[in-house]
């Protein structure tokens, strides 16, 4: 039976819906809770005050727009282009579902902290694999955009398009227009990440985004919202995600339920929670066997996170209720994969070591093993979630190259991860690249995919350009993140 009986989509917009879906009362996100209660003991970095007064302000305009309200109804039947610029005018943004769940919490992300500098609420178009997955973000309100509204066939997917071509003056104005944001977006598309575009998209309603990239980094380089940004995050610009993902993605009470047992049985008692996310893109690449060796040479080697003491001669002992001596200090290892094999080694590896020393002191332990990444299935989806939260209570995460799914983790953790190395072997020489895996720059993700409209460069950033907040990703060539 479902416990978490107010996440559901409104069918209608009709205002009558809101008393029966929405009470308070009925309204209760246990991982919401519980995770300030986990977190407060490790998480040290708190959102800025202009940033607090911003979610605060965003919240009101989201309850005042939302499918629920009556400027919604007018808005999405008349479907017009702005002509006054009233500041209650309700704008929106509406997020489209395309790739796997990291790219997806990405791009929800981005899509927010573009809705908090453009004013406009954000509303989400999720499938039935992703309607379980989430808490209500905002209170008393909802993010789903209803079933029935219909914006295929009414996007204006040629605006940006006929803008460049025709350099008018005055450009038609449409009332809904398609964004793609993704890996594959052309030159029109990527006007969008250009300053001067975005007095045109203000006026448009309603924005429909495709996007499966983080583009957050790339609004820092837009001078248009530089400022913004700059009250919003004063410090810290590698908190970005860390702060608008943890507002936004709080796990259902279904998904907590997994999450929270699995926590509390295997990880919750040990002294070290170590995550391992390993993501293989291509087997025929990347051998199994080289990726083991790689992880175990990153751990005990390159990284030194795991530190095996010597067998016989443990440092800090206590006496077992057998008469051995064993160490007080315990170390959880949390591996997270479609592919058991990881899982299974790893295990066998620390089993025989734990057998020689006498005691559990390294523990592996894993959720679920897909097999292979399956999309729109909701409890495929709903696995992913449990193991990209486990991960991101573990106080030390070595990730995977180029992956997303890993991306979400250390930023929902606000740890800066250790990297594997991009492992892919050209030719019949099957050996671990050195290093086996490096510490990375920023707690941040990755922006893979983007325009090229503002100088990142080094040379430039060391001249004291005016993007000093911005680097290349370690693992993704041409990819920029925040730092
Ligand atoms: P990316 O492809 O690594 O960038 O990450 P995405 O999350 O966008 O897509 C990969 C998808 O494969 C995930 O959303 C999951 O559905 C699945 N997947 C990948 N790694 C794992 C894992 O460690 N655990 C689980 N349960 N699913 C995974």
């Amino acid at each position: 039976s479902s416990i978490n009986p107010t996440i559901q989509q409104p069918v209608a917009a009709g205002e009558e819906e809101e008393e029966e879906v929405l009470s308070s009362e009925q309204y209760s996100c246990v991982s919401r809770q519980q995770l300030q209660i986990i977190r407060s003991s490790y998480s040290s970095s708190k959102p800025s005050p202009f940033l607090l007064s911003r979610l605060k302000e965003y919240e009101q305009r989201h309850k005042r727009c939302d499918p629920f309200s009556a400027s919604f109804n007018r808005s999405s039947r008349e479907l017009k282009p702005e002509e006054d610029e009233a500041e209650n005018y309700c704008r929106y943004i509406v997020w489209t579902p395309v790739n796997g769940l990291g790219n997806r919490m990405l791009s929800i992300s981005s899509s927010f902290l573009y809705a908090l500098l453009t004013n406009r609420v954000l509303l989400v178009d999720f499938g039935p694999d992703m309607v379980d997955l989430f808490c209500e973000p905002f209170h008393n309100s909802t993010w789903f955009l209803p079933r029935d509204f219909t914006f295929k066939g009414r996007a204006n997917t040629q605006l940006l398009r006929r803008e460049e071509e025709q350099k008018k003056e005055m450009p038609y104005v449409a009332s809904l227009l398609q964004l793609f944001l993704s890996y594959d977006n052309d030159d029109y598309d990527k006007l969008f990440y250009k300053s001067e575009t975005q007095p045109l998209l203000k006026k448009v309603p309603w924005l429909v985004l495709r996007s499966d990239q983080y583009f957050a980094p790339y609004l820092f380089l837009m001078p248009c919202f530089r400022a913004e940004l700059d009250r919003m995050f004063p410090d810290d610009k590698e908190t970005v995600f860390h702060h608008l993902g943890r507002y936004l993605f709080s796990p259902s009470n279904q998904v907590w339920g997994h999450i929270i047992g699995f926590y509390d049985a295997y990880l919750a008692k040990a002294d070290r929670r170590i995550g391992l996310q390993i993501r293989v893109f291509s087997l025929d690449k990347t051998p199994a066997s080289l990726i083991l060796s790689q992880v175990i040479n990153c751990i005990q080697e390159e990284s030194r996170i795991i530190i095996l003491p010597n067998a016989t001669t443990t440092t800090t002992t206590t006496a077992s209720s057998s008469g051995r001596n064993r160490t007080t200090t315990t170390t959880a290892i949390l591996v997270a994969s479609l592919l058991g094999q990881f899982y299974t080694e790893l295990n066998r590896m620390y089993k025989e070591w734990n057998e020689k020393a006498g005691a559990t002191v390294v523990g592996v332990y894993r959720t679920n093993h897909e097999e292979m990444q399956v999309l729109g299935s909701s409890s495929h989806n709903m696995k992913a979630l449990v193991d990209i939260y486990l991960l991101s209570m573990c106080d030390v995460l070595v990730t995977s190259p180029r992956s997303t799914f890993g991306y979400v983790a250390h930023g929902l953790a606000g740890l800066t991860p250790w990297i594997l190395q991009s492992q892919d072997i050209e030719d019949e020489e099957q050996r671990v690249k050195e290093p086996a895996c490096r510490r990375g720059v920023s707690k941040e993700p990755c922006l893979q995919f983007h325009a090229n409209y503002y100088d990142t460069s080094p040379d430039h950033r060391e001249a004291g350009g005016p993007v000093p907040v911005i680097m290349d990703c370690e693992d993704f060539q041409y990819g920029l993140k925040l730092v």
